[in-house]
């Protein structure tokens, strides 16, 4: 047979042209005529990808020939967004594909308009994995994104009444061409059953699983270019299907399967992605996820070990898995099971091995999102791992008595099983104690996991601990979503900034560059027009691309405070219709952001900013300098749009509760300034831009600290004396945001005041509007803001995902590129 090896296809729009035109033909089997447009989007996409595959090819062979250690990324949600555009840019085809396109009558962006995002994602965590594969790829570093292929990615966001209403996201209806099923690399996943105590011919205790049912895993595909196309990996997503031919015969011993409500019958396992973002899911469904998805990222990796190495001690020398917080942790203990029970390895050994090759992030410091599950729940769906936990957690329980006799509150304290009514398995401890690494996301939140979350495993093993500050990829987040900031950087300081963001820095030499000035705000008043057009379209609102444009984009969740945010709004509202205090700066107010089905609080909220909405929107006087919008259906796609159009980046979560955040990144790259407060990477971006360059206001983490622990705050104090506040919370007590629904915002005056206020909203909230008056006065004076606007972009640099992923290879992996 004829080798391909080494042949790659050419680019000329020639070539584009015919490829395009023959997948259309014999791919899709239309006829130019005939074409829909989504005919002609999988025409595009399949000839992109040919190209990927060649360059997926030749990565592949140089890894081989390395015998390089390969990194796996284990996580639960990837927000790829789409996939199109951005190949196109990674493979700097772009424009020469939308003239070959143009010539041939498809508008490209027409095209990439009908697609819908690969949304198999939250938020923030979700979105950092995807930023992380394009850095991976970037750098030529051997790294492998595994996870779940949703058949539902994230619900749609629609507005009914001002209340939220989800909808099913059919993201793979229509099929998806950048993924490629491996239907011969499916996996067997035994799930269920129970364990039956034997030993073996020696004596020594071998426990049989029995009566579990059998799940296949398929996987599915998708390559992963990076900048320049030189190395391209693959995100592996697996779908689970169901298995007859293999399935034994169920113990069903009535009582045992009627004690378990739901059961779940296995093609639903990999149907849906759970919409809670920093919550517990805590649901069978969820949990059977979580085990799934393990259990064939093991098998998988061990097999790919495998075909070059027969020896388990190599293991953690040529492979490295990174845990996205505590989901995937029970690959700690599939591992375990893989190479004890399959391989027979000693425990010793086999332990070792198993903390040599994990390491493990930690996304949250909020107990509500901290994983447990019943050890009943966990028995249920994977007894020998259950026991398997229970025997890590035996001796790594000895090892502390040994070192601390006697201390019964650590053995507690530590302990991977939580005690109590119901015992629950801690997934925290399982990965803290399984991993070689434990790292937080930001610089505050590293310390605080040190000092707060899990202080006795810091006093255990220091070393372990570190610090991973978040970051997000400049390819998409810059380059893609705004051409018109890229192509004038790249005109000023060259385009090393796009492999290379710290180049940024030579852009602070335009500051006060008047030329320069002016095409940066000519670009941002271009993305503002941009912004509009959407809001309009999606969020029915006419704004003005003149008024100052102060975004709040991200899910909504009350340590967010989006409530402070509206509360701004009714202080302005307010400050018009009864001071006749006209503002100087008009502002376009933007909310973006999904709400967690089960949230009712988080639910409310948005009812109550589309309320907000609706009445500045519709007040005479107000309406010609307050302006609200609320863009349904936050999304990556969308995110794109909004960021690149913002002034102003609300950044405003309770000090102490962010843990990094990633959009704050986004906004500051794209020129917006930021408000906020000391949380999470706030604090290193005004670090890094310059305390004269940001907007900070309210408590800090020691000032929230003392509010919480002290007796003297109250509310009540800040209502009584301070008019703006009493002025504020009355408006939401009284009915003046809800005419028609009387009563309905009461709730607001009640959490706030008598329901403790946990997030401090009433605390912060005289030095947030205090802030704002600075933003107006600074936003009057254009150039003066611009030259803040340049010192921010300039200083960004080192919030791209290729620095954080570097100190990931260098610290945790021991990788390196590849190239
Ligand atoms: C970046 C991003 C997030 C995370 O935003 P935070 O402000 O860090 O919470 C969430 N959703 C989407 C679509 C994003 O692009």
């Amino acid at each position: 047979m004829k080798s391909f090896d080494g042949m790659r296809l050419e680019n000329t729009q020639e070539a584009l042209q015919a490829v395009v035109s023959h997948h259309l033909r014999y791919s899709l089997g239309r006829d130019w005529k005939m074409a829909t447009i989504r005919e002609i989007y999988w025409a595009i996409s399949l000839a992109v990808r040919d190209r990927l595959f060649d360059r997926l090819f030749e990565t592949e062979k140089r890894y081989q020939q390395g015998g390089v250690k390969r990194v796996y990324y284990l996580s639960m949600e990837f927000l790829m967004g789409r996939a199109l555009g951005n190949n196109l840019c990674n493979l700097k085809l772009f424009d020469s594909f939308k003239q070959a396109m143009e010539e041939m009558g498809v508008d490209l962006e027409e095209v990439r308009e009908c697609t819908a995002d690969a949304a198999l994602g939250n938020g923030g965590l979700g979105r950092l994995a995807a930023c992380f594969l394009d850095s991976l790829a970037t750098l030529g570093i051997p790294g492998y994104g595994y996870g779940i292929n949703y058949e539902f990615g994230h619900f749609k966001q629609e507005f009914s009444h001002g209340y939220q209403r989800e909808t099913s996201d059919n993201w793979l209806k229509r099929g998806n061409p950048w993924q490629i099923a491996r239907p011969d690399e499916a996996c067997l996943v035994p799930l269920f059953g129970r364990i039956l105590h034997t030993h073996d011919r020696k004596g020594d205790y071998s426990p049989m699983w029995l009566d579990w049912e059998m799940v296949v895993g398929v996987p599915f595909d998708m390559p992963i270019v990076g900048y320049g196309g030189e190395t391209v990996n693959t995100l592996r997503l697996f779908s689970a299907k169901s298995s007859e031919e293999f399935d034994v015969e169920i113990f069903n011993d009535g009582d045992y399967h009627e004690a378990v409500k739901n059961k779940i019958s296995s093609e639903n396992i990999s149907k849906v992605l759970y919409p809670s973002d920093s919550f517990r899911a805590g649901r069978l469904l969820r949990l059977v996820q979580e085990y799934f998805f393990v259990a064939c990222s093991i098998r998988d990796i061990a097999t790919i070990f495998l075909r070059s190495y027969d020896n388990f001690d190599l293991f953690p020398s040529k492979v490295a898995i990174q845990l996205n917080d505590t989901h995937p942790a029970l690959a700690i203990s599939e591992l375990m099971r893989f190479l004890v029970d399959e391989h027979a390895l000693p425990w010793e050994r086999a332990w070792s091995i198993t903390e040599r090759t994990f390491g493990y992030t930690n996304h949250t410091l909020l107990p509500e999102a901290l994983e447990k599950w019943p050890v009943s729940l966990m028995e249920y769906v994977a007894p020998r791992h259950l026991q398997i936990i229970y025997e890590i957690n035996r001796r790594f329980l000895e090892q502390i008595t040994v070192r601390w006799p006697g201390d019964e509150a650590l053995v507690r304290n530590v302990s991977i099983i939580e005690e109590g009514d119901e015992k629950q398995v801690r997934m925290s401890h399982l990965a803290m104690v399984g991993s070689h690494s434990v790292n937080g996301v930001a610089a505050l939140h590293t310390e605080l996991l040190k000092s707060h979350l899990l202080p006795d495993f810091y006093k255990l093993w220091p070393k372990k601990f570190n610090n991973k500050t978040n970051g997000v990829t400049p390819r998409r987040w810059l380059l893609k979503a705004n051409p018109g900031l890229s192509d004038l950087i790249t005109e000023t300081i060259g385009d090393g900034w796009i492999r290379d963001l710290r180049k940024l820095k030579a852009l602070e030499a335009y500051a006060e560059d008047a030329g320069f000035l002016e095409g940066l705000m000519a670009v941002k008043r271009a993305n503002k027009e941009r912004l509009a057009t959407l809001i309009k379209r999606d969020a029915h609102v006419t704004v003005d691309p003149d008024t100052l444009f102060d975004v709040h984009a991200k899910r909504i969740h009350e340590y967010k405070r989006q409530l402070l945010k509206a509360l701004h709004v009714a202080h302005q509202f307010l400050q018009i219709i009864d001071d006749g205090k006209y503002p100087e700066v008009p502002r376009t107010y933007i909310f973006a952001g999904k709400a967690a089905p089960g949230y009712k609080v988080a639910k409310q909220i948005i009812k109550l900013i589309n309320n907000v909405a609706a009445v500045v929107n519709a007040h005479p006087k107000a309406r010609e300098y307050v302006r609200v919008a609320f863009v349904p259906d936050y999304r990556v796609t969308v995110a794109e749009k909004i960021i690149p159009g913002a002034d102003v980046s609300e950044q405003i979560s309770t000090a102490g509760t962010e843990a990094s955040g990633t959009g704050n990144m986004k906004f500051a790259m794209n020129g917006a300034l930021t408000v906020g407060t000391c949380d999470g990477a706030n604090i290193e971006i005004m670090n890094e831009v310059g305390r004269e360059n940001i907007f900070i206001f309210g408590h800090d983490v020691e000032g929230i600290r003392a509010l919480r622990e002290g007796r003297e705050y109250n509310p009540w104090d800040l209502y009584e004396n301070d008019p703006a506040v009493k002025r504020i919370l009355d408006a939401f007590s009284g009915d003046l945001f809800c005419p028609v629904e009387p009563g309905l915002f009461r709730w607001v005056f009640e959490h706030l005041l008598y329901g403790r206020d946990i997030y401090y909203h009433v605390a912060d909230l005289p030095s947030y509007l205090s802030v704002q008056e600075d933003v107006d006065r600074c936003f009057l004076d254009t150039s003066t803001w611009a030259g803040h606007v340049v010192r921010n972009i300039a200083n960004t640099g080192t919030f791209s995902s290729d620095r954080t992923i570097l100190e990931y290879a260098r610290d945790i992996w021991g990788v390196g590129p590849a190239l």
